[in-house]
């Protein structure tokens, strides 16, 4: 008989009431020392495996906590430490920790980018100069910890060496094997004191694998976990991927190692193992539970697909979520304000959990053991099927009748672009910012308070109006061309509009990690989108009112709000996209008519979305593409439609990023380095573009000489007709001072290049 367990991949960090967040910025602000932070957040983590102890998991992971992110901790134990933060070697301080991902007065911080195809973003490890050693045990002290403190024989979670290389951007594969040579001895020494303290199992996530890897890659791939295999053989090694399909699936599930973890949501891994078979000395481990939305799973269709495993597994079989549970928020028993009916559908990381356990009882002994949980799980899912709820008609016929001219503005760039340069006059390089001006704590509560009825709208709303009118002088001293209400209405780019259309719904807590502390709660989709009431009018029109500069509407555009939303499961992927596109167009002719005249429709999600698998790029691309021109084709000639994107890697999505036929777009650069200008030298881009002169998302105010560097580099592939200067993104994260301070800086410099720009001109 084969032995059925269940298992978890990883748990939320950030507590029910983002707990963890709170204590991590009152350290930040010097508001707690050290030894309170670490007391309160072993505090979480402990509850966090106790939750999982006491829903009956029997594997649990550990160390998959985190103080900022998991990419990092990984450099950190093996010493990586970037030269400019003086590292002198031995235990990475924590001080250090955080000034490698936020940055310090002295040094930049390190690159932040996204995790695959999530919002989650990791700091890229830096990989020159460095002399890696293990500088602590960080798997082993989570395990003991678990151990001492909650008699839990934890699954030690540690990221796999492929992945983490990968995830450093190692191009050249000689360079990768060199660097594999390196880290693989540093591996086996954690890996053997984790053997030496009997583990049952450790999962080594290899998430790479979900990717196209060149068959070189794969043979050191190969070669790796066999040196791993004769180091620490009696260790059980769980190879975890997830996300995706693994591309080559044939090569990995032989590679040396105890079991093999698959995402059985994302992908096809059941036909994969239909057609290939699965080795009979390893363990499988399924993950059989969206760990990346917020929905009740429909328990008997996933028992058929486990029914189906058990007769090809002969081993041991492990069920678990599909990736780790960090995607998704704690717990929906704090939702009792939402809708009864979405209520029922809901399944966030501890109801998810509970379906696995129930999944495991029902496949090991019968499903009839567990037979109400099975019931109540089908009859929810019929209600959402049969229910009317959120189903709009009106919107189904327009998009039904979309035609060619519903995608395509009136004239071709080239023609459309001296019509705005003869309408606006802008100066040589424009100066604007992304969109959002500082969040003061003081806004936040006044938010708080109007939203708990303690303030009145009409205050809420002077307050808003206070806060634009401030930043609209501000931004006139300073002498930005193009100017920003500042978005102070909006908590979050994609919930203000979720909270506005219909469709959408809200939770309270369903907060997830985003990047370091800051977290997002992604709003809901429940049915069909639509139009209800102007969403931004009042506030843009208000600050255009104010000044003689153009100020730009703000919008986020179709595939940001589609990705950073939970979308329920049986709504098609495209007909949301134009759903949304619909509703955001009709917004956007209500600016227009209101004398908007510049546009900026975000799309900082387009990147990140694309699926892992290559071949699934172009339907992806296509799908974002068409909403994102249903959105903004119909606007007059002299309307200028911006977009914004954050995160480098542009080169290999440059067509489709030409194909919005956006008139300007800004996007993040500076910690990527200028790699993305080099992409310009390869690539003719005949639209404007502002590439971010300064790093937004680190506390230190840049000086002049850098912020000029960075705009004499991009000149020297961009025509100074085309550029224009900005940040890398929304400032809402920062202080008044520092912006200002940082803003000023920029301005000043872009004022002085302005004097010679043209000499670079090609
Ligand atoms: N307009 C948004 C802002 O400035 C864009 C944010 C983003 O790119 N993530 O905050
Ligand atoms: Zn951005």
């Amino acid at each position: 008989m084969i032995k059925i367990i269940s298992s978890n991949l990883g748990y939320p960090r950030i507590g029910e009431k983002r707990e963890w967040k709170q204590a991590l910025e009152q350290f930040w602000e010097g508001k707690i020392q050290e030894t309170e932070l670490l007391l309160i957040t072993k505090v979480i983590r402990l509850n966090n495996l106790k939750k999982q102890q006491e829903k009956g998991i029997d594997l649990i992971p550990v160390g998959d906590f985190s103080l900022y992110d998991h990419v990092l901790d990984t450099s950190v134990m093996f010493g990586v430490i970037p030269e400019r933060f003086d590292y002198k070697g031995g235990k990475v301080s924590l001080d250090t920790y955080f000034a490698v991902a936020r940055g310090t007065k002295n040094a930049v911080a390190s690159e932040m980018t996204k995790w695959f195809n999530t919002n989650y973003h990791y700091i890229v490890p830096e990989l020159e100069n460095i002399q890696p050693s293990v500088t602590e045990n960080r798997p082993l002290s989570f395990y003991q910890e678990a151990k001492e403190e909650l008699g839990i024989d934890g699954k030690p979670v540690l990221l796999g060496p492929i992945t983490y290389l990968k995830l450093a951007k190692i191009q050249d594969d000689v360079h990768f094997e060199k660097l594999l040579e390196t880290f693989i001895p540093l591996y086996i020494q954690v890996l053997k004191e984790l053997e030496q303290a009997v583990v049952s199992w450790v999962q080594v996530d290899e998430p790479i694998f979900g990717m196209n890897l060149s068959p070189q890659i794969l043979t050191f791939a190969k070669k790796a976990y066999e040196t791993i295999h004769q180091a620490v053989p009696n260790l059980n090694i769980l190879l975890q991927t997830y996300f995706e399909n693994v591309v080559d699936y044939k090569k990995v599930v032989d590679f040396p190692v105890q079991g093999i973890g698959l995402d059985f949501v994302h992908g096809d891994a059941l036909s994969f193992i239909q057609e290939h078979g699965f080795p009979h000395d390893k363990v499988l481990a399924a993950g059989i539970i969206n760990g990346r939305n917020i929905w009740r799973a429909d328990l008997e269709e996933r028992l058929d697909v486990l029914e189906q495993l058990k007769q090809i597994v002969t081993n041991k079989l492990i069920i678990q979520p599909s990736t780790s549970l960090l995607h998704v928020p704690v717990t929906k028993k704090l939702e009792q304000e939402i809708d009864p009916f979405i209520y029922g559908g809901l399944a966030f990381a501890d109801e998810k959990l509970a379906e696995i356990v129930t999944l495991t009882k029902a496949l090991d002994k019968g499903r009839d053991l567990v037979k109400s949980a099975l019931k109540d799980a089908t009859e929810s899912l019929k209600q959402w099927k049969d229910a009317s709820f959120g189903k709009n008609q009106e919107v189904h016929q327009k998009l039904e009748n979309l035609t060619d001219t519903d995608i395509n503005r009136k004239v071709i760039f080239s023609e459309r672009i001296k019509k705005q340069k003869q309408y606006f006059q802008l100066p040589l390089l424009p100066t604007t910012t992304i969109g959002s001006l500082p969040q003061t704590s003081e806004l936040k509560k006044v938010r708080t308070k109007w939203r708990k009825g303690h303030v009145t709208t009409g205050e809420y709303e002077q307050y808003i109006r206070d806060y634009i009118k401030k930043w609209i002088t501000i931004q006139d001293q300073i002498g930005l061309d193009v100017l920003v209400h500042g978005e102070p209405e909006r908590t979050d780019m994609v919930e203000y509009f979720g909270e506005k259309l219909n469709g959408f719904t809200v939770t309270k807590f369903g907060w997830v990690q985003s990047y370091g502390s800051r977290c997002v709660k992604p709003p809901v989709i429940v049915g069909d989108v639509s139009f209800a009431k102007p969403m931004t009018v009042k506030e843009v029109v208000y600050a255009q009112s104010l000044t003689t500069k153009p100020v730009k509407g703000m919008l986020t555009g179709p595939t940001t709000i589609y990705n950073w939303s939970f979308v329920h499961d049986d709504l098609p992927r495209k007909t949301v996209l134009n759903q949304i596109a619909i509703a955001l167009k009709a917004e956007i002719e209500i600016l227009e008519e209101s004398n908007i005249k510049i546009i900026q429709v975000d799309e900082p999600a387009l990147r990140e979305g694309l699926p892992l698998d290559r071949n699934k790029w172009p339907a992806y691309l296509d799908d974002a593409v068409t909403a994102f021109r249903l959105a903004t084709s119909s606007v007059e000639v002299d309307t200028q439609i911006h977009t914004h994107m954050c995160y480098s890697n542009f080169e290999d999505i440059f067509e489709a990023i030409d194909g919005l036929d956006a008139d300007v777009i800004s996007i993040e650069t500076s910690r990527s380095h200028g790699n993305l200008i080099a992409t310009f030298e390869d690539n003719t881009y005949n639209k404007e573009i502002g590439l971010g002169v300064y790093d937004i998302h680190s506390p230190r105010v840049p000086s002049i000489e850098e912020i000029k560097q960075n705009i004499n580099r991009a000149l020297q592939t961009i025509s100074p007709n085309q550029f224009w200067i900005n940040p890398d993104c929304g400032l809402k994260t920062r202080n008044e001072t520092e912006t200002i301070e940082a803003l000023q800086t920029m301005v000043d410099a872009a004022k002085i290049i302005r004097k010679t720009a043209l000499s670079y001109q090609k």
